[in-house]
């Protein structure tokens, strides 16, 4: 099965073990650190699911491709502070056909679909920006395919966009570039376009993959030209997702409702979700007394990618956490129960997150040595960052997750947390709100005021990682 998951051949896993001094059959069963280190010994990347998961049998197999129907690609606006994120939702909400005047008042549920002309739906979630998009994915939960960039023309790269860029490339997440503002006096696309290129974003304009567009959120220009650059995004993507099975959902926002009780919108990944349907989420269960969309109606059932209230929960669950479709109410209490035990046993909450099939994430890749390096002059982070290059060998390579001058923030641990990065301080030091994030996200900071030291250590990490093989 493992040999499967990672396109080996069983009888090349089986030798390995027996180099290591295991003994086995290809049948048998491994324990799991085995695995993980032959996953890593081959080159593959080990995603675990929580134990609770595992233990009760939640991990499901993934659907085999005739099942698989497309679906609309999910969509997150990032960019700096004031330059149209929140006109740009606002904007592409005013696209949607299928629903006119007479429709309910869209209300933010987090997440919203629509419909333009010639289009297919697409859902953008509508908490912008790359906070609430890293945090998602420190837990684990990986809803947005494509990145929408807002830049104002006007402003041109700022540092928030230059955060914005570095989380999307640590997500593997493409891009698409929104030059905005373009109805303003002092608009200069093309200095955009020339100072993306500092950061490796190279636009079809500059003979590059990455699609950009000019709008103005404001005047409502050039929406059609972004909705059809997010379609040719994604169907090079191929979207698919089986809508015949129990739903498994994620949560993309969750609050305490005082009319409704406990409120939370999820995303299906895949399946559909029913009314009636019995369910665990995170370490709360629940049973769908309602489905209610983002112009406040009432709805029978949502398929992939449809963003939905779901009523009937017996608490708040968490942004990230996975919903997952039970057989019975027994069965739910029973998952519940053992999560919110593990939850409790485990006080630094490393909470559950997919529930994905073990190693379902597996990828071929090199592979990599992440991190994000904080110093307190530009000189020295550019030594740092050119010198950690220099030390990436054939097996392992240093991969800077994001790099600049000032304290280490909030920003850079969730950063530094969803790819299990280590955060290096060099002369400075985490501020109040990002040491709390650290501690509770379980994340390691180092801090150096010597260069020779932050590399040399480095080096015996990367070391360390790749084991004594190689
Ligand atoms: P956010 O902070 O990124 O969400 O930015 P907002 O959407 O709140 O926009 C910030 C300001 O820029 C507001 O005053 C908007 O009216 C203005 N703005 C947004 N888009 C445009 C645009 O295309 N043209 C012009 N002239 N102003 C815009």
């Amino acid at each position: 099965e493992l040999a499967n998951r990672m396109a080996e051949r069983g009888a090349d896993l089986v030798k390995k073990l027996f180099e290591q001094g295991e003994m086995v059959t290809v049948n048998q069963t491994i324990d799991q650190d085995t695995a993980e280190l032959l996953v890593e010994d081959f080159g593959h990347k080990v995603k675990r699911v929580s134990d609770a998961d595992v233990e009760l049998g939640l991990s499901r197999s993934e659907d085999d491709e005739a099942s698989l129907q497309p679906r609309p690609p999910v969509v997150t606006i990032m960019g700096h502070v004031d330059h149209g994120k929140t006109s740009l939702l606002d904007a592409l909400r005013g696209t949607d056909v299928t629903r006119g005047e007479a429709g309910g008042i869209t209300q933010h549920i987090g997440a919203y679909q629509v419909t333009p002309k010639n289009s297919g739906p697409i859902t953008f979630l509508d908490t912008p920006g790359h906070q609430a998009f890293s945090e998602m994915r420190a837990r684990g939960a990986n809803v947005t395919d494509i990145v929408v960039l807002v830049v104002a023309a006007d402003d041109g790269l700022m540092p928030q966009t230059i955060e914005a860029i570095n989380h999307t490339k640590a997500a593997g997440v493409p891009m698409i570039v929104a030059i905005n503002k373009m109805d303003k006096e002092g608009a200069d696309p093309t200095q955009v376009r020339t100072r993306l290129l500092e950061h490796e974003v190279i636009v079809e304009e500059m003979s590059g993959d990455v699609q950009d567009v000019e709008v103005s959120a404001l005047k409502k220009q050039n929406l059609d030209k972004l909705i059809e650059a997010i379609n040719l995004q994604a169907e090079l993507l191929e979207l698919k997702a089986n809508p015949d099975r129990d739903a498994e959902a994620t949560v993309v926002e969750a609050k305490l409702d005082k009319g409704r009780g406990p409120v939370a919108t999820v995303l299906v990944n895949k399946g559909t979700l029913r009314r009636g349907d019995i369910f665990v989420v995170g370490a709360q269960q629940g049973k769908v007394r309602a489905l209610v969309d983002e112009h406040g109606k009432q709805v029978k059932e949502a398929g992939p990618a449809k963003p939905v209230e779901v009523l009937g929960l017996s608490g708040v669950p968490m942004a990230g956490d996975t919903l997952t479709v039970v057989e019975n109410e027994r069965r739910a209490a029973e998952v519940a129960e053992y999560r919110a035990e593990q939850l409790k046993k485990k006080r630094l909450a490393t909470a559950p997150t997919s529930v994905d099939a073990m190693f379902g994430a597996l990828a071929d890749k090199t592979e990599e040595y992440p991190v994000v390096v904080k110093g307190d002059v530009q000189g020295s982070v550019e030594a740092i960052v050119s010198a950690l290059h220099e030390i990436s060998t054939d097996d392992i390579k240093v991969r800077v997750l994001h790099s600049g001058v000032g304290a280490i923030t909030e920003s850079d641990v969730t950063l530094a947390a969803a790819s299990g990065a280590p955060i290096y301080g060099f002369n400075v030091r985490p501020n109040a709100n990002a040491r709390q994030a650290a501690e509770k996200q379980g994340s390691e900071l180092r801090y150096y005021d010597v260069i020779y030291d932050l590399i040399d250590e480095t080096k015996a990490a990367m070391a360390g990682q790749l084991g004594p093989e190689r």
